[in-house]
């Protein structure tokens, strides 16, 4: 694509979105505030590429955030979706694929023996604060610096993913007596764990984890740091709450809890499970779930939860992701694209850490290590921006922000990587000079 794409229906579009949506956009990072520029407008998306409205065609490594292990309107996908469509879009009654959903993800979550289908990720770990506070009948919670688990007031506090691309801390409109029943630590941290759980013995809920943090960019665990969570939690009576919105079904079928053998009490899953369709899920013990209405007091429901549509995507994503899966070959293929943009920055002489697990990826322009918010957000956020503009007017559209993973799907083909390559070395030379 040449650099000088032409770009005038999108413009004239944001320029009426600007009028109605603060920041013309429905959700913050999508305005790319952070990278300069305007968003364009999406007409359609087909695999690996999404075009916009002034025909502009890219390679897409943001995936609608994580939903798309599948690539962009896979066939099967389209077609079950259109076949479902005419025979009603909501009941406000139980529909089949609710049930065949939910016994798809109870058979790769060991942990997660019943289930509740919410609308949102956000919705599913607000349900999940609730529950083990319900379970518990203790207020506190921790959560790690730079983990994002949804915009509920309990856990925007040091949230990452948008709000770190904004260079908010918090967000307004949190009253302080909620946001100071939430502790913040370091992400991989058991030290300061510890010190929390010390500080207010037995007034802990939960400990809330991205299992492997996607929302500081990606940020992996440490050995030992998931196991040494499971332990704290257990000797204080704390519930442990793995927020696999985005590892479930990506990292391994069962999420982080299979690929590092750990168990959590409570799992938040979304995006992967409804296969680009609005689906969150909160899941845990039969003990536990029995606290949830209408089995128990703890009050939780939704207009659209286990829509027919939204379930059906679930499915379908689900069904092509059985065992063994794409995951060994989403993984070799991650692997040797990390390795390519770290030698293609090296020739360029810009320090970047790429960091990698299974199907997800973000390249920091830092000198590493990065195992906490703190190094994450040491990066370099100028050079990210004109590496970002760079790669557009090159034709890959990558995550308009620092501070997320890039996600690759199955739809992703060698000329895909090759051309992301070519692109990458292309931005690096011209960010050298
Ligand atoms: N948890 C994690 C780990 C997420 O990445 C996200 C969204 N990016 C959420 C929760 C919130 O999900 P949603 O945007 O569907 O509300």
């Amino acid at each position: 694509m040449s650099p000088e794409r032409p770009t005038d229906r999108s413009r004239a579009l944001f320029a009426r979105a600007l009028e109605l949506f603060p920041g013309g956009v429905d959700s913050p990072v999508r305005a790319f505030k952070s990278v300069g520029g305007e968003p364009f407008f999406v007409a359609s998306a087909r695999g690996s590429r999404i075009t916009d409205i002034d025909g502009n065609d890219y390679i897409d490594w943001v995936m609608s955030w994580g939903p798309l292990i599948l690539g962009h309107a896979p066939a099967a996908l389209i077609s079950a979706l259109q076949a479902r469509a005419t025979l009603g879009t909501s009941y406000g009654a139980p529909c089949p694929e609710e049930v065949r959903l939910a016994e798809a993800v109870v058979a790769r979550f060991p942990s997660i023996q019943k289930i509740r289908f919410t609308s949102s990720g956000t919705e599913a770990a607000m349900s999940a604060v609730r529950l083990a506070r319900a379970a518990t009948g203790r207020s506190r919670l921790i959560k790690c610096d730079g983990c994002y688990h949804g915009h509920l007031d309990a856990l925007l506090v040091r949230a990452g993913s948008g709000l770190a691309t904004q260079g908010l801390a918090d967000s307004a409109g949190v009253p302080a007596s909620v946001a100071e029943l939430t502790t913040v630590v370091p992400y991989n941290d058991l030290k300061a764990v510890e010190a929390a759980l010390h500080a207010h013995p037995s007034e802990y809920a939960a400990i809330l984890v991205e299992p492997v943090a996607a929302n500081m960019g990606l940020v992996l665990p440490e050995p030992g740091y998931l196991e040494g969570l499971a332990r704290l939690a257990r000797a204080a009576g704390v519930l442990l709450v793995f927020d696999e919105v985005i590892t479930g079904f990506r990292i391994s079928p069962g999420g982080a809890q299979e690929r590092y053998g750990v168990a959590a009490d409570i799992t938040i899953l979304g995006k992967i499970i409804g296969g680009g369709l609005p689906v969150g899920a909160y899941g845990a013990s039969r003990e536990l779930m029995g606290l949830v209405a209408p089995d128990g007091p703890m009050y939780q429901g939704g207009t659209l939860s286990g829509n027919p549509l939204a379930m059906t995507g679930g499915l379908l994503s689900l069904e092509a992701l059985a065992p063994p899966g794409p995951y060994a070959a989403l993984e070799a293929v991650a692997l040797d694209l990390a390795a390519g943009l770290r030698e293609d920055a090296a020739a360029s002489g810009i320090p970047v850490v790429v960091t990698q697990l299974g199907s997800l990826l973000t390249l920091f322009f830092a000198r590493g290590p990065i195992r906490n918010y703190a190094e994450a957000g040491g990066a370099d956020r100028g050079a990210f921006a004109r590496f970002h503009q760079a790669m557009l007017t090159r034709g890959v559209f990558l995550p308009p922000s620092q501070f997320e993973a890039w996600f690759l799907s199955t739809a992703h083909q060698p000329v895909d990587i090759e051309a992301t390559r070519i692109a990458a070395r292309e931005s690096f030379a011209a960010m050298s000079v």
